[in-house]
């Protein structure tokens, strides 16, 4: 992705305070363990990146706001967000093996003092998991932003070469929403707030306000829009061979997603 790099935790801290100068208040944070295995370990290590990253952040940083994407893909060697049993009739992922991971992930990125964190996997009653497991070990005030309606979508490609979580097989279409559902968004949205949610998020942005249209109307839930890498990505390609203005091309395309409901933006413009 052009002028999108992955950062050691040095390099996190200078880009973090650039960023703040510039007024960007909030970061999500997504990790590149050393090692990537079956059960995702470096997603829930004590001392993982994004443990590290965390630390140093509410060290160097104190008022920024620090969210965490918790997920298993970029930490299993396959790149499946869950964990994956091979059978004779091909493979499937295990949702409920899957969510207890995924719980003990966000507890140890609240343990590293993250102020927010966010579920990305799509799995089946993560957040009700993840919601019990942070009340239970003393973090209570820490809130949760689902991925409450997110799209199997061809608008992440870029973002799977930057993160290296292109799935080795198979596809995320059995835990991703169908991008011909919108009926499913609601239901997804309606179990997430259910569950405890906080935080709402459609996921590709732009070519989903019409979702994001309705989550804000039908539930008035707070909604976070995540304007995704391949959005960024053409725009970036475009303004490079001079079709298009790329500030107002960016400018118009927030606006587009503010107005259709987002009360906040996950960009890679933000700063
Ligand atoms: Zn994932």
């Amino acid at each position: 992705m052009p002028g999108v790099f992955q950062l050691s935790p040095d390099e996190l801290i200078r880009d973090a305070t650039d960023a703040f100068k510039a007024g960007v208040r909030s970061v999500l944070l997504f990790g590149i363990p050393d090692k990537k295995d079956a059960k995702a370990s470096g997603a829930y290590a004590k001392n993982g990146i994004v443990q590290q990253a965390v630390r140093s952040l509410k060290r160097e940083l104190p008022e920024l706001l620090v969210v965490t994407d918790v997920c298993l893909c970029e930490y299993m060697e396959h790149g499946h967000c869950g964990i994956v049993q091979q059978g004779k009739s091909g493979t499937r992922i295990l949702n409920d093996p899957s969510v207890k991971l995924l719980a003990q992930t966000a507890v140890s990125h609240a343990e590293a003092g993250a102020d927010i964190v966010a579920p990305s996997d799509m799995m089946d009653g993560r957040v009700r998991a993840i919601r019990e497991q942070l009340d239970k070990q003393g973090f209570s005030d820490t809130p949760i932003m689902a991925y409450a309606a997110k799209y199997a979508s061809a608008y992440y490609g870029p973002f799977r070469d930057a993160a290296e979580s292109t799935p080795r097989f198979g596809d995320r279409r059995s835990y991703q929403m169908d991008a011909g559902n919108a009926e499913e968004a609601m239901r997804e949205v309606a179990a997430d707030i259910q569950e405890g949610a906080d935080i709402v998020m459609v996921k590709p942005a732009l070519a989903y306000l019409d979702i994001l249209y309705r989550v804000k109307s039908e539930f008035g839930y707070p909604t976070a829009a995540y304007s995704v890498s391949a959005e960024y990505s053409m725009i970036k390609a475009g303004a490079e061979k001079g079709w298009i203005d790329e500030k107002a091309i960016v400018m118009e395309s927030h606006l587009a997603m503010r107005r259709a409901g987002a009360d906040i933006l996950i960009t890679y413009w933000a700063r």
